[in-house]
């Protein structure tokens, strides 16, 4: 017996609809450059999107044609964010950090067939445009910046100023056709195509919504501080639309500096951002009237719980720990802490809050021993890959390229994380496969150790990477970046963490570094650093013997 239910489509335009009709009243704020603000209401901006779904049709983009950004985080962008889907078309965002090649193959690959650019951006666009060989058509969102524009390159302003808005309601019919397509930053090969479907993006902004994930309202104020172009700013803005969230965007200004404005100044509820941006505010935070906020979102890297500590300290609230992937949407645990961890002392949570998550509905995670192949049970204890499933996690790349092994027979995703997890669910990630130091065939957790260096109060940042050793293949090596205005010895380092790691864990050499590399997103670029410290070779410890 079947049920006996409307089977209505899962799609974008039903988000821009419900937010046109019945949220027009609100704000959508964008940061310029000099940090002056500009505000516009959601009416403002759905007569744009209907505008500018025109101009997709008159610039003769085809009907499922890749529509790239290559764009801040504007209120702008929100409009090519559902202008495009909306009309069937696919939402391309374009790291702005990545090399040129990377750049180059990612926008071919997708066969982008039109580039819409900030106008402060144009200097890292331009010189590629030769090698775009899809793209027709270069459109210029000026931002007030005042790089040269190319011949032939067009005017945002113009194009909706001259467009016809579209009339009625936006129709997509399938929910499985694609919306928006993001690729992995690619630390290893070729950057990976993820394609979101209508309905992946759907279900992910309603999970935003959920109050153990983000508890996106209607009467909060979001400052999505995660790039549009990283996984979809973690899905902050289509579930900003779907609440009627008021959005303040931060604009080309990234800097710690104008962050904090922000946040104070728009009294902002709930912002997102990697950890580096979090370490970089910190300093800042002191004294600033910051009492509006009540979620901190952050992922991509692991949260030192330090830093979480830090801001509950400091600001008053810690930060509520996500993780995921760009192949995950990307929520695919969240850490906010649940009714049982009350009894917990302050000490005993902070370490719920290090923690990665436990899945969010509809997610499912599996521990898998590389190994053996056999799922691990959900004991605190035992490791394996973390692999996902669900309706908003990838089934393969756009055209099956780079990452079949990345799937399993079954139709999971291999994460390339390692973790446990305890029997509430709440995952604990120990690394990712590539970076885990295999010390005489038994694992040393990477970014555990870098978590209990940071926990010294005189560093900064600390990333812990493989270094070749006759006896043992690999052993850690600690790159540690000294707090400003302090000073540290290897000797303190090791001595800090001699009562908190297993003996054979203790790093056999620490580098002090001015900065961490980072990554097109913000992460520890771990690949920098082995390039960097390649060279090196250490005997390591007489045993494994764990005191
Ligand atoms: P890339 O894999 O190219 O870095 P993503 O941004 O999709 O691109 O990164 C996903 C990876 O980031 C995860 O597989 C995981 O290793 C790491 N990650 C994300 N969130 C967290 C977190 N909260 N804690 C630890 N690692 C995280």
């Amino acid at each position: 017996m079947l049920g006996l239910m409307q089977d209505r489509p899962l799609t974008l335009p039903h988000v821009f609809h419900r937010a046109e009709q019945f949220f027009g009243h609100k704000e959508i704020v964008t940061a310029g450059a000099g940090g002056e603000a500009t505000s516009t209401t959601v009416a403002e901006w759905a007569a744009r999107v209907r505008r500018l779904a025109t101009v997709l049709d008159t610039l003769g983009v085809s009907a499922d044609g890749r529509v790239a950004t290559f764009c801040w985080n504007t209120g702008r962008h929100l409009e090519l964010y559902l202008a495009a889907p909306c009309t069937g078309r696919v939402l391309h965002t374009l790291n702005i950090r990545l090399f040129p090649e990377q750049l180059v193959y990612i926008a071919n690959h997708a066969e982008d067939e039109v580039v819409f650019v900030d106008r402060s951006l144009i200097p890292l666009l331009a010189p590629l445009a030769d090698k775009l060989t899809t793209v027709r058509t270069y459109v210029v969102v000026d931002d007030g910046a005042d790089a040269p524009i190319p011949d032939g390159w067009l005017d945002y302003e113009e194009l909706l100023a001259a467009a016809s808005p579209h009339e009625g309601r936006f129709v997509v019919e399938d929910e499985n056709t694609a919306a928006a397509m993001c690729y992995t930053s690619g630390t290893t090969g070729n950057p990976k195509g993820v394609v979101y479907s209508h309905r992946s993006a759907v279900l992910h902004s309603l999970i935003t919504l959920t109050a153990d994930a983000f508890g996106l309202s209607e009467r909060d104020v979001v400052l999505p501080v995660v790039p549009m172009f990283h996984a979809n700013a973690w899905g902050l803005p289509y579930g900003c639309l779907l609440a009627g969230a008021t959005m303040v965007f931060p604009g080309p200004n990234m800097t710690p500096q104008a962050i904090v404005d922000m946040l104070e100044r728009h009294r902002v509820t709930i912002t997102g951002g990697v950890p580096t941006i979090w370490m970089g505010m910190l300093p800042l935070a002191e004294g600033r009237d910051l009492s509006a906020l009540r979620q901190i979102l952050c992922g991509g890297s692991a949260v030192p719980r330090s830093l979480s500590e830090a801001y509950r300290e400091k600001v008053g609230i810690p930060i509520t720990q996500a993780w995921g992937m760009t192949e995950t949407s990307p929520i695919a645990t969240m850490a906010t802490p649940r009714s049982h961890h009350d009894a917990l002392t302050e000490d005993e949570r902070a370490d719920i809050r290090a923690r990665q998550g436990q899945p969010a509905p509809f997610v499912d995670i599996r521990l898998v021993d590389p190994d053996s192949g056999e799922v691990q049970p959900w004991d605190d204890v035992a490791t394996g890959e973390i692999q996902a499933a669900g309706p908003w996690i990838a089934s393969e790349y756009y055209r099956g390229e780079g990452g079949g092994a990345q799937f399993t027979d079954d139709g999971w995703l291999r994460t390339g994380d390692v973790g446990t997890g305890d029997r509430y669910g709440f995952v604990r990630l120990v690394d990712r496969t590539k970076d885990l130091i295999k010390s005489g065939g038994e694992w040393i957790g990477s970014v555990e150790l870098e978590n209990e260096i940071m926990a010294h109060p005189k560093v900064a940042e600390a990333a812990v990477i493989a270094i070749p050793s006759e006896k043992w293949v690999e052993r850690p090596l600690a790159c540690v970046v000294v707090a400003p205005g302090e000073s540290v010895t290897a000797e303190e380092i090791i001595e800090f963490l001699t009562p908190r790691v297993a003996k054979w864990w203790l790093p056999d050499a620490v580098e002090f570094i001015d900065e961490v590399p980072k990554t097109s997103v913000g992460k520890f670029s771990k690949k920098t650093l082995r390039e960097k410290f390649g060279g090196y070779q250490v005997a390591g410890p007489t045993s494994h013997d764990p005191a």
